[in-house]
């Protein structure tokens, strides 16, 4: 068994100040960071329990709408406020994991949890993303639930988090603090592509503290919606999820959001395809110009090139059945 050290911090400058020693973690609800010490994944040396930090407000302040980090995923999805203003992050909370799980499960640490894959997840295979050049058995053809859009030679690990897709439809921002230090990142910028460092997934550095995400209150945001497809009807990541916000006047689109879970490395956006689908009627012949462009990047396989199909499908049926 591998020992580590259990520290508890009762203000936001003490946990700032002991996840400034090395190796350290912070522990909110442990949901998946426990896991993953279980499984010898993650070995750090301390763990800084965080779950006493006042940050589990969600409020409304003018133009955002600002939800502390550890505010749970269970009471997230509950509140008026944010089924209001951004449904999407309620329906994306509540497609994932169980009801039990998301008691526990907080906001920054859904952002940070760490992909599925099962080579990641055993010592029993090679992986990049654990150790880095290692190799990757996704690549030698085991890859029917892995990426097909911004992987790279070293990767091909899905990103699991269903809350992160509707953040970056919602365009949401991040806000980090470390030491006196605070800065905030848009959900866009928060996550990284592989390439030659699959292990570095995110930019939050060693002893950062996410502290909150901002999500800016839009009438475009009022009417966004969460689609997840997965293999079972509860308790599944997603093969291929759609969080889409669309605003519409007289038939025509004005404004709209689309983002993909399931098939990325990263929530995926593409905010150029976008523009095929601004300013005309939302018919069949747009929509599936749009679907072509968003996915012409993907690299899939034949075992993995389903979620191609099932990513077209989701895009359609929530477009389509928008008010537009
Ligand atoms: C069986 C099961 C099914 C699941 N299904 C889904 C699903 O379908 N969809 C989905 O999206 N998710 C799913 N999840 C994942 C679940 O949502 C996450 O486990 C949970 O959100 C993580 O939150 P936590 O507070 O428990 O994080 P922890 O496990 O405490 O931490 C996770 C990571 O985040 C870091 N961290 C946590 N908070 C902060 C912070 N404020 N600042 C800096 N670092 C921080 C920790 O150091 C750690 O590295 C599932 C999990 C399980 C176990």
């Amino acid at each position: 068994m591998r020992s580590f050290e259990f520290l508890q911090a009762h203000s936001v400058e003490e946990a700032l100040a002991l996840l400034a020693l090395p190796s350290t973690k912070a522990l909110a609800g442990g949901t998946t960071l426990v896991d993953l010490m279980k499984l010898g994944v993650e070995a750090p040396a301390r763990l800084v329990d965080i779950q006493a930090l006042p940050l589990t407000e969600i409020a409304v302040t003018g133009e955002t709408l600002r939800i502390g980090a550890l505010a749970s995923n269970s009471a997230v999805a509950a509140d008026p406020s944010v089924r209001r203003l951004c449904p999407a992050l309620c329906d994306a909370l509540l497609s994932g994991a169980s009801g039990q799980i998301r008691n526990a499960a907080t906001m920054g640490g859904n952002l940070l949890q760490r992909t599925r894959c099962p080579f990641f997840r055993s010592h029993d295979w090679p992986c990049n993303k654990r150790e880095p050049g290692s190799g990757c058995p996704a690549h030698e053809g085991a890859d029917a639930h892995h990426a097909v859009l911004g992987t790279s030679d070293a990767c091909l690990a899905v990103h699991p988090s269903d809350l992160a897709v509707a953040l970056l439809a919602l365009d949401a921002e991040i806000g980090i603090r470390a030491g006196h230090a605070a800065r905030q990142v848009s959900l866009a910028a928060f996550y990284r592509l592989p390439g030659e460092t699959p292990h570095l997934e995110t930019i939050i550095g060693a002893g950062e503290l996410i502290t909150h995400i901002d999500v800016p209150i839009t009438p475009l945001a009022a009417t966004s919606r969460y689609l997840k497809l997965r293999g079972r009807a509860s308790y599944e990541f997603a093969s291929a999820s759609v969080a889409t916000a669309l605003h519409c006047e007289n038939g025509r689109v004005v404004e709209l959001a689309v983002a993909l879970g399931g098939l990325g490395t990263v929530p995926w956006r593409d905010r150029q395809a976008e523009t095929l689908l601004i300013g005309g009627p939302l018919s069949e012949a747009v929509i599936n110009r749009f679907c072509d462009a968003l996915l012409a990047p993907a690299r899939a396989s034949a075992a993995n090139a389903y979620k191609l199909a099932l990513a077209r499908g989701a895009i359609r049926r929530m477009l389509e059945s928008a008010s537009c």
